[in-house]
């Protein structure tokens, strides 16, 4: 998909608006418009990576950045000592559905495992 084409890549640029509550010179978060628990916060790089089967090395400091960050708003939202789940989901059997990597900030109910 083109990044023009792209829903997150909207939402980076601010032609779809969303409760945006993070924004660094690499990344961006916003929260989840389908929130499938209390908080669901989804982190994104402002890099266009399609899915994480794109990764190359020279993203590795972007990816931890964005785990980094991801703790950073799952603690600001009080879920560091609960617990909480983080996941990206890869490609038709992960069940991704926007192909621009997004890292799935989960929490505020326990949840199963295995995952569905
Ligand atoms: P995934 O299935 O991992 O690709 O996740 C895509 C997520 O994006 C889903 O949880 C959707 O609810 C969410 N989503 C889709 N459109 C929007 C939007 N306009 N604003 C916020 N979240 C969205
Ligand atoms: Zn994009």
């Amino acid at each position: 998909m083109a990044e023009t084409d792209c829903l997150f890549c909207k939402i980076r640029d601010g032609a779809i608006p969303t409760t945006k509550i993070h924004e660094d010179a690499l990344s961006f978060a916003f929260r989840d418009i389908k929130p499938q628990a209390p908080t669901h916060i989804l982190v994104c790089p402002k890099q266009h990576i399609a899915t994480l089967n794109d990764l190359r090395p020279e993203h590795e400091a972007l990816a931890g950045h964005l785990l980094a960050i991801g703790a950073k708003l799952a603690r600001d939202e009080g879920l560091a000592e609960r617990g909480w789940r983080a996941l990206f989901n890869v490609n038709r059997d992960g069940g991704q559905l926007v192909f621009h990597i997004h890292l799935h900030v989960l929490g505020g109910r326990p949840f199963g495992w295995p995952p569905g």
